[in-house]
């Protein structure tokens, strides 16, 4: 069998180094397990960045997808298929909207939202031509397309790739006051995380989201809530809004959507504002195919029955409780996050994200550093209790707590 190093350095070899891996080949999983190609086993406390939320190869999952295999894969949009019916109209049920548009990756979900936006504003609100804003927070993630780094205030992202799209305001995330002072009589929507995953997993103020609410509705603007991290069960619920009895115009949805199975997005809303949309006027060749709907329609069957959200707030809680232990230690000197999800800052003494995440690693756990300092946790959300206390307590041992 190749070895671990070998493997590494054809990967080094041949594709640019836009990402940072652990050194770890993955050859096989099941559950919130992974095997790598030495027969090591890893606990996932990652999940795919919440794109596992249901494990890996949940038997479901994978019995929809081999079902759908041996029938239909891919027709495009030039012709109808027997899924797609079912697959918008009960995704739209389960987000308590009206209308679907199925995409594959997030950033392309989050495309379609900022072009859905522009063009209800133009259409329907009537905004002067070319003359359509956009309010997005600081330190968001939304993707990796041209126009969305352009709004990004991470320099990494960002840097190198302008000319940036015009259009977008950027305001404090969190910040209230100066989302109302941003708002003017052009802006057709603003953009946000209800919990920002790539920042570190920050929690808005009390309040925040509800105030958005409140002022978009006042305004005749579009709240986007890009739940494409947060959604699908994570934190508890089904939406992260619903922790402030939020609504938003639209969800943008992704990662869990395809059940870590195949990459499958969505933009769901009202009639009113995906209805702006003619023929020819937005596509995707893969969006919506017969194996992305037959695994989404799994999903959603999942979702429906409320159980991992159920999982992952009483999860949640003991995750958050036994994390608070941890910063009472002061090896760590944050930690934030709703669910089964949670940001951890790493004090300084300890080591770098980076080199905890190599530490726990060596002990067999899985997890992935941000910004310098931040470990995230995010297990998939079926994990047995036991198997997350195994994942804490080794976490523990590294940050020598
Ligand atoms: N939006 C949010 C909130 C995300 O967390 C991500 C990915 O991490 C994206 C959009 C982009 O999704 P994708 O990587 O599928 O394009």
């Amino acid at each position: 069998m190749t070895s671990t190093e070998a493997l590494i350095a054809a990967a080094d070899a041949h594709t640019p180094h836009t990402y940072h891996p652990l050194p770890v080949v993955i050859a096989g999983a099941e559950g919130a397990w992974m095997t790598d190609v030495a027969g090591r086993r890893y606990l996932d406390l990652l999940a795919g960045y919440s794109a596992l939320n249901f494990g890996h190869r949940n038997p479901r999952l994978i019995a929809a997808a081999k079902a759908q295999l041996d029938r239909v894969t891919l027709t495009s949009r030039a012709f109808h298929h027997d899924r797609f019916g079912a697959f918008c109209e009960q995704l739209a049920e389960l987000c308590g909207m009206e209308l679907v548009l199925p995409m594959n990756t997030g950033a392309e979900a989050v495309e379609t939202a900022l072009k859905t936006a522009r063009k209800w504003g133009y259409r329907v609100k009537g905004v002067p031509d070319g003359r359509a804003k956009i309010v997005v927070a600081g330190n968001n993630f939304h993707g990796r397309t041209t126009t969305i780094v352009g709004f990004s205030t991470d320099p990494e992202a960002r840097a190198d790739f302008g000319p940036y799209t015009p259009g977008f305001e950027i305001v404090p995330y969190g910040d209230l006051t100066a989302m109302r002072a941003a708002v003017s009589e052009n802006t057709v929507a603003v953009l946000l995380e209800p919990i920002q995953g790539e920042a570190g997993v920050l929690v808005p103020p009390a309040g925040y989201l509800a105030g958005v609410r409140e002022l978009t509705r006042e305004r005749n603007v579009l709240f986007v809530a890009d739940e494409i991290q947060s959604g699908l069960g994570r934190t508890g619920r089904t939406f992260a809004c619903e922790h402030e009895g939020v609504v938003p115009d639209m969800y943008v949805l992704g990662k869990a959507l395809g059940g870590g199975v195949v990459p499958v997005s969505a933009v769901v809303s009202s009639a009113e504002v995906l209805g702006v949309f003619r023929p020819g006027e937005h596509g995707s060749t893969f969006g919506g195919n017969p194996l992305a709907c037959a695994v989404a329609l799994e999903v959603i069957a999942m979702l429906r029955t409320g159980e991992y959200q159920a999982r992952a707030a009483e999860l949640g809680e003991h995750l958050h409780g036994e994390l608070r232990q941890l910063k009472d230690t002061g090896r760590v000197t944050a930690v934030r996050g709703r669910g089964l999800w949670a940001g951890v800052d790493v004090a300084p003494a300890v080591g770098t994200g980076r080199e905890v995440s190599e530490r726990l690693m060596e002990r067999g756990v899985l997890v992935k550093d941000t910004h310098g300092s931040t470990i995230r946790i995010a297990p998939p959300l079926m994990i047995g209790q036991e198997d997350l206390d195994w994942g804490l307590a080794g976490l523990r041992a590294v940050l020598g707590a």
